[in-house]
């Protein structure tokens, strides 16, 4: 059945689904933080599939939510009402201020329909957005994205091309994440991600791009809270904050893509953006929004709304459909009552520490790093040089964890970060399994 499977896989679907192993995993059942091949294998998801599962594979009380509303009402499109998106939109209205909501299917989908805001309330038309961010895969929002193993260039006429500010952030690791730049050259800051300097530096480096002619009508600034597929990248402390208000003097929105951040992933925060002490304009969120379910919004304030509103009829068919929104709110009660927001803060600080030890044991792990429940682990040749490790040996270690029942994901320009963003109800004895899963994987590469 194996065997088919990847027939099928190489025949019917796009050549562009890889899959993350070179034995692919076929999986069959998740339980909670847990999940299972056809052959009964049991895997601690330390991904979550991709930062999306964010109270546990099939939890009880969103499966009975999910399970009610199908039979009782699936779709009735944007046109009409219905209880469960006023029940959603009352519940995610409690935790922004003033907010007026566009409910959506993809972070790319509302990724877009921020940039179209952005442009309509400003009357300008460049977007920013950071070297090394994901904003999407959507024509539109492909000028957005720019990590380096995602970067491609659209054929002419397609797409929209925004702005890209020029290594305004290098990583702790001398910017290994940056793309297009051996680790040494764009090594700007031996100091840590939050120290002053780096950011005063990063500040000046913005100013220069705001400066450029092309960004001179700035219409928006698009940033993740930390960046995720980049490999799990922090902003100086006190850069975003400063960012904000440089794009505000020259009339753009500042936009907080949301899409891995939100929903009490960092733990001492419910939002990314509340970390940095910033209020963004407008708020984009998915993945974890609806638990695995499709399901995003995006998140204004009324005078952009209505502005949006003068400009366009914006309109999609599934948006706001009754069974994203039961399941949506069951997602919200479920971090409420089981606590989630606080357990992230809790286990995460634990794992970071764990995880920081191990850094400390062995010369390939370069840097460990996040918040909360999402945190990176950026593998090095050596802690002297500072190269990436390279891929097939990452992919060797990624494998090793595999085989023995840990799933994690992947991410910056060199595919080097291990990114880890369990289900936000994993528990700390979870935890002391996959750091030693990771100790033996570790030890069996240094051999
Ligand atoms: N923004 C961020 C920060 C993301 O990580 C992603 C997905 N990786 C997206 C937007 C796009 O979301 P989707 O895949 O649902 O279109």
């Amino acid at each position: 059945a194996y065997n088919r499977v990847l027939e099928i896989h190489k025949q019917h679907l796009s050549p562009v689904l890889t899959a993350y192993f070179s034995e692919p995993l076929l999986l069959h059942q998740g339980h909670m933080e847990w999940l299972f091949d056809y052959e009964g294998n049991r895997y601690l998801d330390f991904f979550s599939g991709i930062v999306t599962v964010s109270v546990g594979h099939c939890h009880p009380k969103v499966n009975a939510v999910a399970q009610k509303q199908l039979g009782r009402l699936w779709h009735t499109s944007a046109v009409f009402f219905h209880p469960p998106i006023h029940e959603y939109a009352e519940k995610l209205s409690a935790l922004l201020p003033e907010p007026v909501i566009f409910l959506m299917n993809s972070g790319s989908e509302a990724n877009d329909l921020a940039m179209l805001m952005a442009r309509a309330h400003s009357n300008n038309t460049d977007i920013i957005s950071f070297r090394g961010a994901y904003h999407g895969c959507s024509p539109y929002t492909l000028g957005l994205t720019n990590v380096g193993f995602h970067k491609m260039e659209l054929p002419s006429g397609m797409g929209c091309q925004s702005t890209m500010c020029p290594d305004v952030f290098c990583g702790p690791w001398g910017g290994s994440h940056c793309r297009d730049s051996p680790v040494q050259t764009i090594r700007k800051c031996s100091c840590a991600p939050d120290c002053c300097q780096a950011k005063d530096q990063y500040i000046e480096q913005f100013k220069d791009t705001l400066n450029t002619s092309v960004a001179k009508s700035i219409a928006g600034f698009f940033a993740e809270p930390i960046q995720g597929v980049n490999g799990v990248v922090q902003y100086p402390k006190g850069f975003l904050k400063e960012a904000f208000e440089l794009v505000r003097e020259r009339g753009g929105v500042c936009i907080a893509d949301e899409v891995q951040t939100g929903f009490g992933r960092l733990g001492s925060h419910f939002w990314g953006f509340q970390t940095h002490g910033v209020l963004p304009d407008i708020v984009t969120m998915a993945k974890g929004i609806g638990n695995g379910f499709p399901m995003a919004a995006v998140v204004t304030t009324p005078e952009i709304a209505k502005s949006l509103a003068k400009r366009l009829l914006h309109f999609n068919t599934f948006g706001g459909n009754p069974m994203a929104c039961a399941i949506g709110s069951s997602v919200l009660e479920v971090i409420k009552e089981e606590n989630l927001q606080e357990n992230s803060q809790e286990v995460g600080t634990y794992m970071l520490l764990k995880f920081a030890k191990l850094r400390d044991e062995f010369e390939i792990v370069g840097d460990v790093r996040g918040k909360g429940l999402m945190i990176g682990i950026e593998m090095v040749k050596d802690k002297t040089s500072r190269q990436p490790l390279p891929r097939e040996e990452v992919n060797q270690i990624h494998q090793d964890c595999k085989r023995m029942g840990l799933l994690i994901g992947r991410g910056g320009t060199f595919s080097q970060t291990f990114r880890i963003a369990p289900s936000m109800c994993i528990t700390k004895p979870e935890v002391d399994f996959a750091v030693e899963v990771f100790r033996s994987a570790f030890i069996q590469h240094m051999e």
